[in-house]
């Protein structure tokens, strides 16, 4: 296991004396925590908690969820999905033990769940007890022409609440279990996609029902603590930062999403025409990988305005890949983000671009 030694770790030690900003990181394990923490995070900044149905008997519970036809169905699926859920959350609560973790409602684009192939629809024909036609025509009935803007994040907790409600309960439950084990755990609570204040304020309502419902199912005496948050992603979001802070304890600023929706480029199109696209003279950088501050910036500076308008201590941060981009947390600090958040692999340097973002500003 790489661990920061010697002179490098003594290099570090002076890197953050200097910064302002903390740097989290984005993980979804326990093994990918643990291994941030070694190298300086000071929390989870962005749990992807799609990235927890790829593998076993998940996917397979996963696909059974998404295809159901009735709650009922569905709810029956997300059950045999909340022991895995909240097995994760206390793994990686436990590695992050005394530091906050935010945790990201689900958001798949919803094809790459579905089961394309004649295998796995068998396979899902077996599991739902119907024929293997009929698995193909509600895979179908699926589709959709623009995944990226479709039916994902808080979009499938507006449809289908039961899945907040796994989840939620998931994270509550494995709190409850880490403070029954004196292990402080600090889950954040993450909404994503959100482009209307609206939307926040149905959610926020939803996720604080399960909280207070499993702590008194679980006659939790204690104290949880558990903030409420969104990603700011959408242009709109961004615009409209001051009604959506009224219901948030602290934003994200998504920049991956916030840069496709912004330049109009699809992340679907990473593969096709954008990269030689985006290599020529039009433009001198990605925008996917360094933050584009004239535009998708001036975005980012309204949404942090708007919303400490509202708020003036609203906690903000960010965990798009611009977050373990040096240029790109250079802007973040001079517009006053508190954290940023990137893979494990690029805390250290992130560490060290806060530090000469730092420097810089005083210059
Ligand atoms: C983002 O959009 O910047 C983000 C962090 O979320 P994801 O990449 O998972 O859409
Ligand atoms: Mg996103």
């Amino acid at each position: 296991e790489p661990t920061l030694s010697g002179d490098f770790a003594k290099l570090m030690g002076w890197a953050d004396q200097y910064r302002r900003l903390k740097v989290r990181t984005n993980a979804d394990s326990p093994a990918d925590s643990k291994r941030a923490r070694d190298f300086g995070a000071e929390g989870i900044g962005l749990c992807r908690t799609e990235h927890m149905f790829f593998e076993g008997d998940r996917i397979t519970h996963m696909r059974a969820m998404i295809l159901a036809e009735t709650e009922k169905d569905r709810r029956a699926a997300l059950k045999k999905l909340l022991p895995f859920q909240r097995k994760d959350f206390e793994g990686i609560f436990k590695a992050m033990n005394g530091l906050p973790v935010t945790v990201r409602l689900l958001d798949p684009p919803l094809h790459e769940f579905l089961p394309h192939e004649d295998k796995a629809q068998k396979e899902m024909a077996q599991e739902l007890g119907v024929k293997p036609s009929e698995v193909k025509q509600r895979t179908e009935s699926l589709h959709e022409s623009n995944p990226m803007l479709g039916h994902r994040g808080c979009r499938l907790s507006v449809t289908y609440p039961e899945i907040l409600e796994m989840q939620v309960r998931a994270i509550v439950e494995a709190a409850i279990r880490c403070a029954n084990k004196n292990i402080d755990a600090q889950p954040e609570i993450m909404i994503p996609l959100v482009g209307t204040a609206a939307e926040l304020r149905v959610l926020r309502e939803r996720v604080e029902a399960v909280i207070e419902e499993v702590v008194a199912q679980k006659k939790f005496e204690g104290k949880l603590n558990i903030l409420i948050g969104t990603m700011i992603e959408i242009p709109r979001a961004a615009l409209t930062a001051d009604e959506v802070a009224e219901y948030a304890d602290f934003f994200s600023f998504g920049t991956n999403d916030l840069t496709q929706m912004t330049f109009g480029y699809s992340r679907d199109d990473v593969n096709t025409f954008l990269p030689d696209y985006l290599d020529n003279d039009l433009l001198n950088v990605d925008p996917f990988q360094s933050l584009d501050t004239t535009g998708v910036g001036q975005l980012v500076e309204m949404g942090v305005t708007k919303g400490r308008s509202v708020k003036k201590k609203l906690k903000v941060g960010i965990c798009g890949e611009h977050g373990g981009d040096p240029s790109s947390i250079d802007f973040c600090n001079q517009v006053g983000l508190d954290y940023v958040s990137c893979s494990p692999f690029r805390v250290p340097i992130a560490r060290l671009a806060a530090a000469q973002a730092a420097l810089n500003a005083e210059k």
